[in-house]
């Protein structure tokens, strides 16, 4: 009987898994998963993501135990991790997903080139995504560069299959060859367990992916999550936008699964597509502008005189800028894990333009602290915010971060909850606690400067500098 190796990598699921569901049809499945960091290129995943890994992982291989199969881990470099195991199963052919990440796409050039040698059977499925990056084109057969226009012809052009049940058996080999699963989980599980806060919000794995998405499109009451989407998806206060993402970063629910489920015609869900549409045009730019995760895409941001200034980055990564909305934001990161999108522009835009730090710090600082840690998607949020990127704000709106808390945090109920220090104000004056009259503070048990820090910089005159900086970019 012919038996397929499967390669899991960031689609740890047995719904929708085309090189799974065609290698069952085939015969013997061998499900492997290879963990070498040096294969990421600058891109390792980060401490967040690998501490989700440590939970799912277990998680994963029970439900292929269920089914009779098992996950076989090497821990070692993929092109001698794959010689083994071919020696060891005696397989013949060798399936798994197209990646689209700088580092994905030179590690699946070596696979191929190493099943050639081998003379073994491959084949590459698409699933990752909904379009072909490499096929979608403006009529000038150039890469898209603005989202609207992106996204109406993704439509128009791509037909979104339907998600694959997952396979009914998957034939086991003879024999399993050795797995390190075990050792593998014990080096990503966090040492000391600086996670343990983070499963209060979130269970990793594919029934969890399932049940999340089932309880966004299913009724509560007389409105869905989806369709109540569109009022509540900016209020960081409120459970209004799906918290797919963790799940869609490790490929735990594939996205034509979301996709379909999203089907129908109320603003809720045309807008929660919308954002679908953005993750796509996200891989399309990755896909034809892999230098973005580092460099701006408008070359003419490089000129920006970014300033350094350890203690700010600093006081930004832990949440003690002394803006309350803004420090909620980055303990929310810290504390579960995962931040709101609304709250990911304002952090984002205060990191570059009020500080005047690099992009390229958050990106990194995201990268390490996120559980939805997607390349992609972290790249164009983070060109977004410079104003550097694809469609991306004018580089002179510059948002207030006052303001940000007033408009989606009227309450200060997301402020209080990851602010403890501040829960005995009054909610307008958790939000600018250097407004509120020196009693109020007193009776809250605040001191500014000891028990919640004084702002680290003055609003007028750090937008007034980071304008001035932002001149530079302005071509010739
Ligand atoms: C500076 C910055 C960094 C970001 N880094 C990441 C990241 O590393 N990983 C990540 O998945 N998202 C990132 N985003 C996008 C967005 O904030 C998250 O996708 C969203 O908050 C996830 O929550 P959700 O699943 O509830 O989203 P929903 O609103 O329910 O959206 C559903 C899905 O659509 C996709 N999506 C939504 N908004 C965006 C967007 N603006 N860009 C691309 N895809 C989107 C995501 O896959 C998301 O899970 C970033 C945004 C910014 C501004």
């Amino acid at each position: 009987m012919p038996t397929t190796l499967v390669l899991f990598d960031r689609d740890l699921r047995l719904c929708d898994h085309a090189p799974l569901h065609h290698a069952a049809a085939r015969g013997t499945v061998v499900p492997v998963l290879i963990w070498w960091p040096g294969d990421e290129g600058n891109w390792p995943m980060g401490a967040a993501q690998r501490a989700w890994l440590a939970q799912s992982l277990p998680r994963f291989e029970a439900t292929l135990r269920e089914r009779g199969s098992r996950l076989i881990v090497r821990n070692r470099p993929t092109r001698e991790a794959l010689a083994e195991l071919l020696d060891e199963t005696g397989a013949d052919a060798l399936y798994w997903h197209r990646r689209y990440t700088p580092a994905g796409r030179s590690l699946d050039a070596a696979m191929l080139d190493f099943a050639r040698e081998r003379g073994i059977e491959t084949e590459v499925f698409d699933g990752r995504i909904l379009h072909d990056p490499t096929a979608l084109c403006t009529g000038a057969g150039e890469p898209y560069k603005v989202y609207t226009p992106f996204g109406k012809a993704l439509v128009q052009h791509t037909e979104v299959p339907p998600p694959l049940s997952q396979p009914k058996t998957l034939p086991a080999p003879k024999a399993w060859p050795a797995s390190e699963l075990n050792a593998l989980v014990d080096a990503l599980t966090p040492s000391p367990r600086w996670d343990a806060g983070f499963w209060d919000a979130w269970t990793p794995g594919e029934d969890s992916a399932l049940a999340r998405l089932d309880a966004f499109v299913r009724a509560d009451g007389d409105r869905t999550g989806l369709d109540r989407y569109d009022d509540e998806r900016d209020r960081p206060d409120r459970d209004g936008s799906s918290r797919l993402s963790p799940h869609l970063a490790l490929g735990e629910v594939s996205i034509r699964t979301v996709w379909h489920a999203a089907q129908g015609s109320s603003t809720g869900r045309t807008k929660f597509r919308n954002e679908l549409l953005w993750r796509e045009f996200a891989y399309h730019l990755l896909w034809h502008f892999p230098s973005t995760t580092t460099e701006p895409l408008k070359p003419s941001f490089a000129r920006i005189p970014w300033r350094d200034a350890p203690n700010d980055l600093d006081a930004w990564k832990r949440g003690q800028t002394g803006f309350p909305y803004l420090d909620a934001a980055l303990r929310q990161l810290w504390a579960t894990g995962w931040m709101h999108n609304r709250a990911r522009m304002a952090v984002g835009g205060f990191l570059v333009k009020h500080l005047l730090l690099p992009w390229q710090d958050g990106a990194r600082w995201f990268w390490d602290t996120l559980v939805d840690a997607d390349l992609a998607n972290n790249t164009l949020g983070w060109q977004w915010v410079t104003g550097s990127g694809a469609d991306a704000a004018p580089y002179f709106r510059v948002l207030n971060p006052m303001l940000q808390g007033e408009k989606f945090d009227p309450d200060a109920r997301y402020t209080q909850a990851f602010v403890p220090e501040l829960r005995r104000l009054a909610p307008k004056h958790a939000l600018a606690p250097w407004d509120a009259p020196p009693d109020a503070l007193r009776r809250a048990g605040v001191a500014l400067g000891q028990t919640y820090p004084h702002r680290i910089v003055d609003v007028a005159a750090a937008r007034q500098r980071a304008l001035a900086a932002y001149e530079r970019t302005k071509t010739a």
